[in-house]
């Protein structure tokens, strides 16, 4: 595909996933771990950060407002960002807290009324908003494309979007579409399922 693999980073989705199987990872050498929700995340991963355990830890779902503390507490990326409110509890927090986490900006890129991320049309706007209002440094979009439609026209629209941003990061791409996102770009892929098996339900 003409990808350097050193410019693509597996990120392990551990959602749901039983401890054990987390730990056999870790074991294995996987250091960059994502999860989807705040508390789930604070539960399992603070010890571990606490004893100096050294690992980036991905917020890939969304994020309300009175939990954007603990957020910046605890990960080292945030992957959806996407609406005003959000960026400026998170510039807020910034000014407040010794902890950075980078940020990415999540596109809806399939329009889904059920699916978190701005708009594209917005993207580009939204991206500037952050910058010039809240004073944040984005560093990547992130996408998650519609489950019953071919993947490939939105990575290429995501891709097209962070060039038009000057963003030079790509969240895209899980267990089912990994291999299409890296060929249109990504430079990091979410992969759950295919890692470690299926999930326990929610
Ligand atoms: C669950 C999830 C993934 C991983 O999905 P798999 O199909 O298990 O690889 C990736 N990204 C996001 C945003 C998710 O919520």
């Amino acid at each position: 595909m003409g990808r350097d693999p050193a410019a693509i980073k597996l990120v392990a989705v551990a959602k749901q996933q039983p401890a054990d199987r987390i730990e056999a990872a870790l074991a294995a050498g996987q250091r960059a771990f994502a999860e989807n929700r705040v508390q789930e995340a604070q539960a399992r991963w603070s010890a571990r950060r606490a004893a100096g355990l050294a690992f980036e830890l991905r917020l890939i779902g969304p994020l309300q407002t009175n939990k954007v503390r603990d957020a910046v507490a605890l990960f080292d990326v945030i992957e959806t960002l996407d609406r005003p409110k959000l960026a400026a509890a998170l510039a807020a927090a910034l000014r407040d807290g010794a902890r950075r986490p980078r940020l990415y900006v999540q596109v809806n890129v399939g329009e889904e009324p059920q699916k978190a991320g701005v708009a594209p049309t917005d993207a580009l706007a939204f991206v500037d908003a952050c910058r010039a209002e809240h004073r944040l440094a984005i560093e990547g979009l992130m996408c998650i494309p519609p489950a019953e439609e071919p993947p490939a026209p939105h990575f290429a629209l995501l891709a097209d979007l962070a060039g038009r941003a000057g963003l030079a990061k790509l969240s895209m791409g899980m267990s089912a579409d990994f291999e299409c996102a890296v060929r249109l770009g990504a430079t990091s892929v979410r992969v759950g399922a295919a890692l470690f098996g299926a999930r326990a339900p929610a």
